[in-house]
This record gives structure tokens, C-alpha cells and sequence, in this order.
């Protein structure tokens, strides 16, 4: 009998870049899961590691549960990207707003809605407070062209746009959580994340139909 013990050469998971030892070979290890030194030591050299989850871990091989590690071309690369896409939509946002609508009354003090050129054609909204884009409410377009009456919603985090799901009291369709009723509606999805069980707000009560 022969024994087997696994060994593993971690690398980059974006191009595979392998880590090195101080004598430029490939380090090898007994499994994805990295010791601390370990990781130290890559972030010391720039390389961004996220590391595993040993509860979920299955094996020495396991890349859910093991580390996960980017190199540190890629991972300027990645940054100088997300810079590029930060100047992008902070541009995008400073040209000059040709309408607002204050929902100060519905969402609380600073809320608004506000669209730039081009948005009315798209109906699509910002939803901003204080001035600040925190998402964006649109009307769905339909793959043949034309709108829908019910209306997207996703909130904005840092470069990152995430679809706010409907909650039950203010789907379009019932049982569908990708289209709110209203406008605003969508706005108090992207305003105030509620739970899917929230009530109605008081403002949204007196009809079912939200302004356009
Ligand atoms: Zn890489």
C-alpha cells in the first residue's frame, strides 16, 4: 500500500496564477483551506484572499469551503475597473436634473425622485436622498418593445445595482415579486426595504393605483 496525501498548488481563481515559494516554485499545500501564516503572507504581497468556511468545508480539495484567492494584477485590475465605473456613474448623476418629485410626505424628510435627460423616454427614476442616488424605479420593458405598467426597482450600492423585490402588498401580479404597482411604490421598496409581509403604507391605502 502507498499512501496518497493530496497536495494542492493555490492560485489565483480569475487567470491561475499560482502562489510561489521564496524560491519562485509553485507552493504546494495539503488542501484549499489555508493556514494563517499563509494568508498573512499572500496579503502582505497584495493578493486579496477571502477565506474558507471550515463548517462547510467537504475535503481538502474543496473550493466552496476552501480560501479564495485573487492575485494582485487582477486584483488592481478589478479595482481600476470599479474606479472607472464609480467616475462613470457619479458623471451620470451630476448632469443637470430636469425634474423632481418630492416625496418628502410619503418616504420622510430628503427623498425625491429626479430624472435627467433621457429618462423621461426610459420612465425611469432615481430615487435620491438628500441629493444622493440610492436607486432606481422604472417601468419593465417589455422583450417586444413597449412598457408595463408595473414598475422595476433596484437599489444602489456603491457601483452595484440590486433588483428590490416586491413585497405582497404591492405586486403587480399577485404572487410575482419582480414588478411593484407604483411608482412610488417602488420607491418605498428601494426607501425602506421593507418585509415581504409589510402593510400597505397609509399614503398607498386609499387606491390601488399609484400615480404614473
Ligand atoms: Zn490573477
Amino acid at each position: 500500500m502507498h499512501s496518497f496525501r493530496m497536495v494542492l498548488i493555490p492560485q489565483c481563481g480569475q487567470c491561475g496564477t499560482a502562489v510561489t515559494d521564496d524560491a519562485g516554485r509553485d507552493l504546494l499545500v495539503p488542501a484549499r483551506l489555508l493556514d494563517g501564516a499563509l494568508r498573512r503572507r499572500l496579503a502582505a504581497e497584495g493578493w486579496e484572499v477571502i477565506p474558507g468556511t471550515p463548517r462547510v468545508n467537504r475535503g481538502p480539495a474543496d473550493t466552496v469551503g476552501g480560501d479564495r484567492l485573487t492575485c494582485p494584477a487582477c486584483a488592481g485590475r478589478r479595482e481600476q475597473a470599479a474606479d472607472a465605473e464609480r467616475r462613470r456613474l457619479a458623471a451620470d448623476h451630476a448632469r443637470p436634473r430636469v425634474k423632481t418629485v418630492d416625496l418628502s410626505a410619503k418616504l420622510g424628510e430628503g427623498w425625491t425622485l429626479t430624472q435627467r435627460a433621457g429618462d423621461a423616454e426610459r420612465h425611469c427614476w432615481l430615487v435620491e436622498r438628500d441629493g444622493a442616488v440610492r436607486g432606481r424605479v422604472r417601468r419593465y420593458r417589455r422583450a417586444g418593445g413597449g412598457f408595463s405598467t408595473g414598475w422595476e426597482a433596484h437599489a444602489l450600492q456603491d457601483i452595484y445595482w440590486f433588483r428590490q423585490e416586491a413585497v405582497a402588498c404591492a405586486q403587480h401580479r399577485p404572487n410575482s415579486s419582480y414588478l411593484w404597482s407604483g411608482r412610488d411604490l417602488a420607491a418605498w421598496g428601494v426607501a425602506t426595504n421593507p418585509p415581504y409581509g409589510a402593510d400597505r403604507p397609509e399614503w398607498a391605502t386609499r387606491t390601488r393605483k399609484d400615480t404614473a
